[in-house]
């Protein structure tokens, strides 16, 4: 079994060096930037911004239209797709 093309089950980000896994570890489900230093996952408001954040960052969105995007990208991910929230 190969780790290649292994993403975030939370943010989809793709997890290609044990840093970017929770606790650097490759066997965490999910990367750092969505767990705790625990390496619990997060609440789902705080994965929400980071993930807008970044879209505001590298994408020069505004804050309101990232945080939709964000929001439609968390909902297709297996952390957070049986969460109901509208
Ligand atoms: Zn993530």
């Amino acid at each position: 079994m190969t780790l290649k093309c292994v993403s975030c089950g939370s943010c989809g980000f793709p997890m290609e060096k044990p840093e970017d896994f929770a606790l650097g570890d490759p066997s965490q489900p999910y990367c750092r930037y969505c767990t705790d230093r625990a390496g619990a996952l997060l609440p789902y408001e705080d994965v929400l911004e980071t993930n807008a954040r970044h879209y505001v960052e590298t994408q020069g969105v505004n804050p309101e239209a990232a945080k939709a995007m964000a929001a439609a990208l968390l909902a297709s991910m297996p952390a957070w797709r049986d969460r109901p929230h509208a």
